[in-house]
C-alpha cells in the first residue's frame, strides 16, 4: 500500500520490550528481584507511529523486523492501530529489543539492543511524494539519519528530529530540521559549550544551530517550546498518577506531529500532546498505553 497524501513518516526502530517492575533501579552490580516481566511492542519510531495514528494522524513507518518470533510481537500494534508498514522490511536476525526495569516510583531504566534496527540504510527512504513530514527519532545508525534528513529536507518535507537517546548529532544534521523535540537530558547534550541555567537562553543557543522550532519535554513539569518567530510557549503538565512513564516522550512526539498536521495551533498541539503523554503515564507499556483521541478529548473536556 503507498502512502497516501498527508502522510507523516515514522523511520527508526521497532522493538520488543520486556519490561520487568521493581521496587528499586539497580545500582552498576547490584541484582534486584521483581516478581515478573511482561513482553511488548515498543521502539521509539514505532511508538511514534502509534501514537500518531491513534491521535488521528496518517501514520507510515520505515524499518525493519528480525526473522525470530518477537517480530510479530512488534509489528501487532502497529497493525492495529491502522499505521501503514509497507516499508518494513523482514530482515535475517533478531529484532531490536529493550529490556526496561521500571521503579516503584515508576522511574525507568533502559538497555536496548539494536537487532535488524542497525540495518536500516539510506536507499530504505521511500517516495516522499504523499509525505508531509518525516519524523527521525535516533535509535538507528546516525549516517541513514542524516542521509534521510537530507534527502527530505531536499524536497520541501518537513523533518522532525527527536534527538533520543541523547548522542552527538553529525554536524550538518541540526540545519535540516523544522522541529527539533528533546528532552531535558538531550537537550544538555546538544548545548554549545557555554553553560547556562536559563531554559530560553538553552534553547536558543540549540536553535542558532539550525532547527526552526524546539521543544523540550520537562517530565511532570510538563513542556517549553521556541517557535521560529522567537515565540515563547510554555505548558503545565495535568497532574495524574503516574505508574509507568515509558513512552511518554514517544507518545507526546507523535500525538505533537500529529496534531500540528492536522492544523492545531502550536500551543494547542502542545496542550493535546500533554494530555496524551499524561495519560499514557497512568498504565503500563509503551504501546498499549498510548491514548485513542477520543479518550484524550474526554480528558481535555
Ligand atoms: P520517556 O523516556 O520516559 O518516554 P522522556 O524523558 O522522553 O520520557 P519526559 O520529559 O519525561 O520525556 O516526558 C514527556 C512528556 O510526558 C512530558 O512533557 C509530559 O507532558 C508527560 N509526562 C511525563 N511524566 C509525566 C508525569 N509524571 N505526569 C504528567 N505528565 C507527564
Amino acid at each position: 500500500m503507498l502512502p497516501t497524501s498527508g502522510t507523516l513518516l515514522f523511520a527508526g526502530a521497532l522493538n520488543v520490550d520486556f519490561s520487568i517492575r521493581v521496587p528499586h533501579l539497580p545500582e552498576p552490580g547490584e541484582t534486584v528481584l521483581g516478581p515478573n516481566y511482561q513482553v511488548m511492542p515498543g521502539g521509539k519510531a514505532a511508538n511514534q507511529a502509534v501514537a500518531c495514528a491513534r491521535a488521528g494522524g496518517q501514520a507510515a513507518l520505515v524499518g525493519a523486523v528480525g526473522t525470530d518470533p518477537f517480530a510479530e510481537v512488534a509489528l501487532c500494534c502497529l497493525r492495529a492501530s491502522g499505521v501503514n508498514l509497507s516499508g518494513v522490511r523482514t530482515l535475517q536476525g533478531s529484532s531490536g529489543a529493550a529490556f526496561i526495569g521500571i521503579s516503584d516510583t515508576g522511574e525507568n531504566t533502559i538497555l536496548v539492543a539494536a537487532g535488524t534496527n542497525a540495518a536500516l540504510r539510506p536507499e530504505d527512504l521511500p517516495d516522499l511524494t504523499a509525505v508531509d513530514m518525516l519524523v527521525l527519532p535516533l535509535e538507528t545508525p546516525l549516517p541513514t539519519i542524516q542521509a534521510f534528513a537530507e534527502a527530505a529536507w531536499q524536497r520541501g518535507v518537513q523533518v522532525v528530529l527527536n534527538a533520543a537517546p541523547a548522542q552527538t548529532l553529525p554536524p550538518l544534521l541540526l540545519q535540516y530540521v523544522s522541529l527539533l523535540i528533546v528532552n531535558e537530558g538531550e537537550l544538555r547534550a546538544l548545548m554549545p559549550p557555554v553553560p547556562t541555567e536559563d531554559l530560553w537562553q538553552q534553547l536558543r543557543a540549540v536553535q542558532q544551530q539550525g532547527p526552526k522550532a524546539i521543544v523540550v519535554t520537562l517530565g511532570e513539569r510538563g513542556c517549553a517550546a521556541l517557535l521560529a518567530d522567537g515565540t515563547q510557549l510554555r505548558i503545565p503538565a495535568p497532574v495524574v498518577t503516574a505508574v509507568d512513564t515509558t513512552g511518554a516522550g514517544d507518545t507526546f512526539t507523535g500525538t505533537l506531529v500529529a496534531a500540528l498536521s492536522r492544523g492545531l495551533h502550536f500551543a494547542d498541539a502542545l496542550i493535546w500532546a500533554s494530555a496524551a503523554a499524561a495519560l499514557a503515564c497512568t498504565r503500563p507499556g509503551a504501546q498499549p498505553s498510548i491514548p485513542s483521541a477520543d479518550e484524550v478529548e474526554a480528558f481535555l473536556s
